[in-house]
């Protein structure tokens, strides 16, 4: 097939610069969920590879455009795949005092919850992170070279709501600030910070926290997916002999806001309010990536809370993933379109029509193989 590059259009980045400071971008694409009676007419993208997917093109259906990432995870991945390929990788630097910060980005429903959290039975990126912290710390502080330093591990949790800070561990109504020492670390003070020194105390901390928050988000509606919810992890490492040094590495754990463009799901007053607070922090957020990738010199931190948050821990020497969740349905397309966008490194169109009937083949075949996810059948041919 005959192939047109958009380089001439200039949609593709250039190389970065530093590849320390780029953010690593990861795609996953959940299982397919509608109900029987909206039928396969629904599926619009598919995998083409591990790093690489197609989606229909809406303006001309004789054409596919195809992007580019640096991990593609279909939607039979597991969540230890997720986790031991894009993000395992990166805490090892938490040790040698360096910043890392892990997201979930992507419309409602797309599987942003589920990949951080995840259920009892499929722990997410959230408790997997955790656990390995610990056995990383163990495992580091019984070396012979480790008998002068002293490990602790602590955590936060906030959420960044309208552009409001809020501590989850104490919740209170207040609005916390954000600072930089002379160092260049970004701090809250007035966070609350607890000391864990298990994967159960951590658990007995963030569980009730959680339930919290997601009681607040009964009452107010939706209002948990319109916040930012930050989970921070900090190990720190102290010299107990001279010269007392101490390294301190973070670890940011991030539930993004839903990412749909509220202009066109008709929210009013105080929705409108939100979306626009939500939707003006996740594109400073993509201006951030953008600037990060392409090596810009301007990054434009302080434009958001959350990217003033993430200051210290998103570019620089920091190790950063953005894991984008999209749904595979026809309804979350130009969601899909606009996810793919802020995380696509390189977009191609290809003169290929997108053929339902390779789709509906290759959805009997799953449906055949295996039960079909949440109990959803997939409507037969
Ligand atoms: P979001 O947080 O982006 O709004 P959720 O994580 O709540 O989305 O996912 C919506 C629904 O889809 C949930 O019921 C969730 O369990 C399910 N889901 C999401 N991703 C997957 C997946 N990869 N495999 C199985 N179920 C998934
Ligand atoms: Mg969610």
């Amino acid at each position: 097939a005959m192939r047109v590059s958009l380089a001439e259009a200039g949609l593709v980045k250039k190389p970065s610069h530093s590849a320390s400071t780029r953010v690593r971008v990861s795609v996953r694409l959940r299982p397919y969920m509608s109900r029987d009676d909206e039928g396969k007419e629904g599926l619009c993208v598919r995998g083409t590879g591990n790093q690489s997917l197609e989606i229909l093109n809406w303006r001309n259906t004789m054409e596919t455009m195809s992007y580019q990432f640096d991990a593609f995870y279909g939607e039979n991945s597991s969540q230890q795949e997720v986790y031991t390929g894009s993000v395992k990788p990166v805490l090892s630097h938490l040790l040698t005092g360096q910043n890392t910060s892990v997201f979930a980005y992507g419309p409602t429903g797309a599987g942003k919850t589920h990949t951080m959290l995840g259920g009892a039975q499929e722990p997410g990126v959230i408790p997997r992170a955790v656990r390995d912290v610990f056995q990383m710390v163990r495992e580091e502080s019984v070396l012979p070279a480790s008998q002068d330093w002293e490990y602790s591990v602590s955590m936060s949790y906030l959420e960044i709501y309208n552009e409001k800070v809020l501590d989850l561990l104490e919740p209170q109504d207040q609005d916390l600030p954000i600072r930089e020492d002379k160092d260049k670390n970004i701090l809250i003070p007035g966070l609350t910070q607890r000391a864990i020194g298990s994967f159960s105390e951590f658990e007995s901390h963030f569980l009730p926290a959680s339930q919290n928050r997601t009681m607040a988000s009964t009452k107010l509606n939706t209002r948990s997916s319109r916040s930012h919810t930050v989970l921070l992890i900090r190990v720190v490492k102290s010299q107990r002999v001279l010269p007392f040094r101490q390294l301190t590495g973070k670890l940011y754990l991030i539930d993004l806001a839903d990412s749909e463009d509220n202009r066109r799901t008709g929210n009013q007053g105080i929705r409108l309010k939100e979306s626009g607070a939500i939707n003006s922090s996740l594109f400073v957020l993509s201006k951030v990536v953008d600037s990060l990738n392409q090596g810009l010199a301007r990054v434009p931190y302080r434009d958001s809370k959350l990217t003033r948050l993430l200051q210290d821990s998103l570019g620089g020497s920091a190790h950063s993933v953005m894991i984008t969740n999209i749904a595979p349905e026809q309804k979350y397309y130009f969601d899909t379109l606009t996810a793919l966008n802020f995380a696509a490194k390189s977009k191609q169109v290809i003169n290929k029509p997108f053929t339902r009937e390779t789709l509906q083949t290759a959805a009997l075949k799953r449906q055949r193989e295996e039960p079909a996810p949440n109990g959803y059948a997939l409507k037969k041919i």
